[in-house]
């Protein structure tokens, strides 16, 4: 019989750490905390197949199959803490919460204090003997309850929240600031207005049996799976909707027990920089929700993390030890007690470790512990320096790396010139690096107002989450380094500066003010996430340099690769850019970019509207040094390694003006009539010009074109060949579908290349390639090897040409596709490997059949992702090629891609 609920409890456990897919990464870790002498409360966990069940088959389906295996949890909780569920005297008190197999941090639903009614809270009174305590719970409880499983939240952004406007109110009526303030009494006449709320509006009264809670809380956890929010979430990192959530319940804690109770998050190492610091924030007689709410200004947990927080929010030493003192400050023991547990954590999961913990009347619960999230620069250090302590070996490291995070520490920084000018508006937390500029909006669903904005709140929550992640970055005034906002930033790699306190917020108005300064929506601002400023307007920004750190994770990335890296890149100043990035070779120059500038554009028109083939030559002699001397820089930017020219691709039709001024200035020069340019126009326009005269079509008909491209590639090379430079070019023919299509070329080139030689009295080694980009040439591979020196899968065309989806038309249809659920990725960014991969691995096969050592690449878009690298290492090909900034990306990918296939 399947097992569906797991319990752990008093050093014993059911589950372990490698049970994530079933029990979910929080039950997974509670149980093996379990396991491994961390306390913990006793509890058990629903499997995420419940949550399939509870999906496909409905609520009824989905608790009768685990109904007994519940009521049998239940009762061993009762016994290791020796109460009862829905007891009048001794009552057990649970909590409920959610947790995938990966974790969605606020995503889904919590409920705490399971098992309060009239009853229970006196007897949790009286126990305890502190009735504040026991109806501050029962007010938690309702008020989290409602919200969760009775859908008591508003439905608008406008309206009040009923139980924080009933709060309102009292704290009105009675003169009072803060909800520590509520007596007992008070607290009383809130859960009663409470519950009259919850009649209101839902017509039904707020369940006061245990069980009928508990069966509530647990179906809405699993609701919770399919919210918008979480929806959004999971498409947002490719998380499939089949995971489902597991449930654990578990015997409550109470860090709101009083003065010597607290509650709190922390972190073995700091999840923004990766600095080795254990740290994190706590609050005194709170419960969790209050320290990632942002609504109190939680507390440093150490020391030196307690004195760097208050330079932070300018708070004086004096106050600071006062009013913010560290938990090292406050409970020494216990203190010390948690970073032992802390450290045996992190040395057992060998990772850093986010933990939740709560402090009963002195007693220390861990909560939680997971591995944390992390921004890249962390994730970046912390591997570094896990390897360097002993911790991991480079394969380990190697692997922490996720190749696409590293896109954050390619992002332009501030320029540091740039900030000596600026002014600072305000001083937050640096609770997400990076550089952020952009306009301000206060609501997260207004964030795509402008095309660069800046989200600004009093604090961000889980339904914030879409626009958090549209914005440029995030500025909130309340909530400190574990607040949602902070949270989420930095799993999105996304700057954030968390609680400047100093920020005045009207979203009425939508203004803010910072010291004396206003600002309206739509202002620009600039925000620091490593530093935690504010800036007023724009700040000029540069790229960041890739020593350090990350030059180490490189050098890793480069003892297990087994492909190369190249990039495809135009410029000399791309081409630099790339191999200070690592790149080894230019994969893909686009030749057709190098027409566009000055007067070279003009010789290019003049030689498309020649009607013969000496007007075209004519023009072919002037566009030639242009040519030739672009080739000469990229080729000296890339000394030594291979760079791949690709001959003219466009269709002609993209290069001629459309404009009737620039039409009749190009009839005047040429010294023929406006009419004579209009009908040439004409006649180059097609009904589908990337199924037309395109690729080495143009080459075929226009041998010269070809000629001359040829000529200008091996007369650069030779150039720098006299200078002392190793120029290796590798002419590549686009578009090739029959191998009579590439004969033809190669011969054109060959010949060129003979006459060059001659002239010049010297050679050069090249290599003449093609592209393999219409299906009929992967299909025919075999063939069209025997004329190349190397293939080069261009899978942008071969993957327009293989869905039959047009590269610039797609947009239209394919975010219905990937709603809908037809496409499970855009096939553009992401190799289609069933489809499309079996065109390329087709290709190599075939045309290594006939050459066995045929150098096979990549250069379309796929070549800087990295599954689609992955796929490419697998198939055998011996390089990808990718733009300047992906080449990192690809570096690690290719490196992990082969450890994973070979070592
Ligand atoms: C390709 O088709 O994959 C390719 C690299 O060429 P382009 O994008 O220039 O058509
Ligand atoms: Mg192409």
């Amino acid at each position: 019989m399947t097992k569906y609920v797991y319990s752990f409890g008093n050093g014993s456990a059911e589950g372990k750490a490698d049970m994530k897919n079933l029990l979910g990464g929080k039950g997974a870790n509670l149980a093996e905390m379990n396991l491994i002498g961390v306390p913990v409360p006793p509890g058990f966990t629903i499997t995420t197949e419940v949550c399939t069940v509870y999906n496909q088959e409905g609520k009824d389906a989905a608790v009768k199959l685990i109904k007994a295996e519940v009521e049998k949890a239940v009762s061993s909780v009762e016994a290791l803490t020796n109460t009862k569920f829905g007891d009048k005297i001794n009552p057990s008190l649970l909590s409920v919460r959610s947790g995938a197999r990966v974790s969605m941090p606020g995503m889904m639903d919590t409920v705490l204090n399971l098992g309060l009614n009239d009853e229970a809270v006196l007897a949790i009174a009286n126990k305890s003997g502190n009735a504040r305590f026991a109806w501050d719970s029962y007010r938690r409880f309702v008020q989290m309850y409602g919200d969760v499983v009775l859908g008591m939240k508003p439905d608008n952004k406008e309206d009040i929240d009923p139980f924080e406007e009933i709060m309102e109110h009292l704290k009105e009526e009675k003169g009072i600031t803060l909800d520590s303030d509520f007596t007992p009494e008070d607290l009383q006449i809130l859960v009663k207005s409470f519950k009259e709320a919850v009649l209101r509006k839902t017509g039904k009264s707020f369940p006061d049996d245990p069980w009928e809670q508990l069966w509530g809380a647990v179906c809405a956890v699993f609701d919770s799976w399919m919210t918008p929010r979480a929806i959004y979430y999971r498409k947002l990192n490719s998380y499939p909707e089949d995971w489902g959530t597991a449930v654990t319940v578990q015997s409550m804690v109470f860090g709101n027990m009083g003065l010597n109770s607290a509650t709190g998050v922390a972190f073995s190492r700091d999840a923004a920089t990766g600095e080795d610091a254990f740290n994190g924030e706590y609050l005194i007689n709170a419960q969790g929700e209050d320290v990632v709410a942002g609504t109190r200004t939680p507390q440093q947990i150490t020391l030196e993390g307690s004195k760097r927080w208050a330079i932070l929010a300018g708070v004086s030493e004096d106050q600071r030890a006062s009013n913010y003192p560290s938990l090292e400050e406050t409970m020494p023991t216990l203190y010390h007690q948690l970073n032992d547990v802390q450290q045996k954590l992190e040395n057992h999961y060998t990772d850093m470790q986010d933990i939740e913990f709560t402090i009963q009347e002195g007693k220390l619960w861990m909560l939680q512990t997971r591995n944390g999230k992390r921004t890249g620069a962390a994730m970046v250090k912390i591997a570094v320096d896990m390897l360097a302590q002993g911790m991991i070996d480079e394969k380990t490291a190697l692997n922490r790396i996720d190749a696409n995070k590293l896109d954050e520490l390619l992002h332009p920084i501030f320029d540091t010139e740039a900030l000596k000018s600026t002014i600072v508006l305000a001083q937050g937390l640096p609770a997400s690096p990076g550089a952020a500029t952009g306009q301000i909006v206060f609501f997260a669903d207004e964030a795509m107002k402008f095309e660069k904005s800046l989200l600004i709140r009093m604090e961000t929550s889980p339904e914030d989450l879409e626009g958090m992640n549209i914005a440029q970055g995030i500025l909130t005034a309340r909530g400190g380094m574990t607040s949602h906002a902070a949270v989420v930033a930095r799993g999105m790699g996304k700057c954030c500066v968390s609680g400047a306190g100093s920020i005045k917020i009207d979203y009425k108005a939508r203004t803010m003010t910072m010291g004396e300064k206003s600002f309206m929506e739509g202002d620009w601002i600039s925000l620091n996430g490593s530093t935690g400023e504010v800036y007023e307007g724009k700040v000029q920004t540069m790229n960041p340099g890739v020593g350090g750190d990350f030059g180490k994770v490189m050098e890793i990335a480069d003892h297990f690769t087994r492909m190369t890296v190249r990039t495809n890149a135009d410029t000399p100043n791309d081409a630099r850019i790339a191999r200070e990035f690592g790149a080894q070779g230019i994969g893909l120059c686009r030749t057709e970019h190098m027409f566009f500038e000055g007067e070279r554009i003009k010789a290019m028109r003049e030689m498309i509207l020649s009607s013969d083939t000496v007007g075209r030559e004519k023009a072919l002699l002037k566009l030639l040094p242009y040519q030739r001397s672009d080739f000469e820089g990229i080729f000296e930017a890339m000394e030594g390694f291979g760079v791949t020219v690709r001959l003219l691709d466009p269709p002609l039709h993209e290069f001629v003006p459309h404009q009737q001024a620039t039409q009749k200035e190009l009839a005047l020069e040429m010294g023929i009539s406006l009419d004579m340019v209009k009908n040439k126009i004409a006649d180059l326009e097609e009904f589908n010009p990337m199924l037309g005269h395109r690729g080495c079509r143009l080459g075929i008909t226009y041998p010269e074109i070809t000629a001359m491209q040829a000529r200008a590639i091996i007369e650069a090379a030779l150039n720098l060949k006299a200078k002392g430079i190793d120029a290796r070019p590798e002419i590549m023919v686009p578009l090739v579908g029959t191998v009579a299509e590439l004969r033809n070329q190669a011969k054109i080139i060959r010949d060129t290349i003979d006459k060059v030689f001659a002239e010049r009295g010297d050679r050069i080694d090249y290599l003449v390639g093609t592209m393999i980009e219409i299906p009929r040439a992967a299909l025919t591979a075999d063939h069209i090897a025997a004329e190349a020196d190397f293939f080069s899968f261009g899978t942008n065309d071969l993957t327009q040409m293989t869905l039959g989806y047009s590269r610039d038309d797609a947009g239209k249809f394919l975010p219905d596709y990937l709603a809908k659920g037809i496409l499970k990725q855009d096939p553009f960014q992401v190799i289609d490997q069933n489809g499309v991969g079996q065109l390329i691995e087709m290709g190599v096969t075939k045309g290594r059949s006939v050459k066995p050592g045929l150098k096979v690449g990549i250069c379309g878009e796929h070549g800087g992702e990295p599954s689609s690298i992955e796929f490419c290492d697998k198939l055998g090909l011996n390089y990808v090629s990718c733009s300047p900034f992906r080449v990192p990306i690809a570096r690690i990918a290719a490196a992990q891609a082969n450890l994973k296939h070979r070592k």
